[in-house]
């Protein structure tokens, strides 16, 4: 059996605790490997490596890290393929879908060459008679960040990108579910350039992450996986002082008003609703049509559509639309949630629950499911589903439509589908959700914009990628400097007043 162990100073590892996790084929059902879960102990001794090496980096100038960044998009776009492969093999998503995984990450690595710009700092010249003020932004010393299984290339970059480039050691602990692709990235960082163990890649379980919460050393964390744990680290890690980010789950709603373009709505929901089979945090897992007309219209063009939906493994062909979840008990939470929503009473429209693939019957498949007449009591409405299930709200008027969705806890994404710019406009400005689409049905901001959630689906108070990762992976220094006479004038025991 493949066994996957850790990166730490340059190269693979094994694991030494002894425990192990299963990496599944989820198109086949079968474990293709075994991961290494780290012990407390591998984890501080790779903490205890990181931090000795950042000092180098740390006192790297700007440019010579963004040249390694540079270079890593090189190699990014070199090993596309192979990545990509990997990460279907694992996670179970398309190719083309794995191909987008990567390149959303990549996107921001190549944000990142611009790095030297957003380490500038602040100059006042002349703040007070001979004084200058300055703001350096300096390096946290050794960062944390902790990755869901859904983008494990994505995410990882987003993280280790921006850290690193502000100078940062950095310790991604990734998902155990679909370890490969934070490693091959891994290698890539060292192929570019990056010196030995200024990233160290510790596969794990609750008891590495842990032990990052325990650690000391580490100043900050940037968490992304479902709430609960979002919550449980945001918690812990603010309690022992440290900077934390943590963004989590979703109900994302899109709101279908009268006056949309109704193909053009049924087609932004298959995709955003069946896409990755629901397993993204920008998914639509909600439509809110406005009005019985567009319930209709919008039903009638929905169904033919998402019973079309080719369903397969990732090696099936371009034309496959989407392929199994990740485990087996990640099928069975969805299915049991399927149940729940029938048991409810919701109108289940389509109906995937026997949906099983010749020569792939022990695979995680599931297949693509409607539901119509959805309210708000039901679990499937208040519960992330998190697999290839739409549920339809009807209502009456748009203040009720947005009223949904401001009032569900999740406030990760959201879309309107309209032609009136005073609806799009209203809704942008009043919706309590991190990042709006209109007439774009999975608003996912490109790398140089920020990405976050409200409510609960963001906890603290920076957001991922853009300029906000620069100030989160950066402290500020502020130095007040006076040349060359001023003590001459003798000691001064109080502020001195504005001129
Ligand atoms: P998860 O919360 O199960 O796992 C995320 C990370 O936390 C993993 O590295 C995992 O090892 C670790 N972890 C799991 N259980 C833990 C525990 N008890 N104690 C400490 N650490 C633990 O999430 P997942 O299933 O990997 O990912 C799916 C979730 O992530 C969904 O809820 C999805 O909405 C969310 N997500 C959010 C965003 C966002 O930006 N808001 C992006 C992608 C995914």
């Amino acid at each position: 059996m493949k066994e996957i162990g850790h990166w730490i100073d340059g190269k693979l590892v094994a694991g030494t605790s002894g425990r192990f996790a299963d990496v599944f084929n989820p198109a086949t059902g079968e474990v293709q490997a075994r991961v290494a879960l780290a012990s407390k102990a591998e984890l501080d001794a790779a903490v205890a490596s990181a931090a000795k090496a950042q000092v180098a980096w740390g006192a790297t100038n700007p440019q010579k890290r963004a040249r390694v960044m540079m270079e890593l998009v090189r190699l990014i776009n070199r090993d596309m393929d192979k990545l990509a492969e990997a990460l279907s093999s694992e996670h179970g998503k398309t190719f083309p879908d794995a191909k987008g995984d990567v390149q959303r990450g990549l996107e921001v690595i190549e944000f990142c060459v611009g790095a030297p710009h957003l380490l500038k700092g602040e100059f006042t010249d002349g703040a007070g008679p001979g004084i200058d003020m300055y703001s350096m932004r300096q390096p946290l010393g050794v960062a944390a960040g902790i990755t869901p299984f859904n983008f494990p290339a994505m995410i990882p970059l987003w993280k280790m990108g921006p850290a690193l480039s502000c100078g940062n050691a950095f310790i991604l602990k990734p998902s155990e579910r679909d370890p490969s692709v934070p490693l091959m990235l891994a290698a890539l960082c060292k192929e570019a350039g990056l010196p030995d163990g200024v990233l160290q890649v510790i596969n794990g379980d609750k008891e590495s992450v842990d032990a990052i919460l325990d650690n000391e050393v580490i100043q900050a964390i940037g968490f992304v996986g479902s709430t609960p744990i979002a919550h449980y680290i945001y918690s812990r890690g603010c309690a022992a002082g440290k900077r934390v980010q943590c963004f989590g789950g979703a109900k994302n709603h899109m709101i279908i008003m009268p006056d949309a373009d109704m193909d053009q709505a049924a087609d932004a929901l298959v995709g955003a609703g069946y896409g990755a089979a629901g397993e993204r945090c920008m998914a639509i897992s909600v439509a809110v049509p406005v009005g019985e007309g567009t319930a209709e219209a919008l039903r009638e063009r929905l169904v033919p559509k998402i019973e079309k939906l080719k369903v397969g493994p990732w090696t099936g062909g371009n034309d496959v639309d989407f392929g199994p979840v990740v485990t087996k008990a990640a099928k069975e939470n969805i299915l049991r949630l399927v149940e729940s929503g029938v048991a409810q009473g919701a109108e289940l429209v389509v109906d995937g629950r026997d949906f099983s693939l010749q020569g792939y019957e022990n695979g995680f498949f599931v297949g693509a499911h409607l539901f119509d007449h959805v309210t708000t009591d039901m679990d499937i409405y208040k519960t992330e589903i998190f697999g290839p299930v739409l549920s339809m709200v009807r209502a009456k008027t748009y203040d009720e439509a947005i009223g949904y969705a401001m009032d569900h806890e999740y406030g990760n994404g959201t879309a309107i589908f309209t032609r009136d710019g005073d609806t799009a406009r209203d809704f942008a400005a009043r919706i309590n959700v991190g990042m709006v689409g209109i007439n774009v049905p999975i608003p996912v901001p490109l790398a140089y914009h920020t990405f976050g959630g409200w409510k609960k689906s963001g906890f603290g108070d920076l957001n991922q990628h853009g300029p906000d990762a620069f100030k989160f992976y950066t402290r500020t220094k502020t130095v007040t400097a006076r040349w060359p006479s001023g003590i001459k004038e003798g000691a001064a025991f109080n502020f001195k007043a504005m001129d």
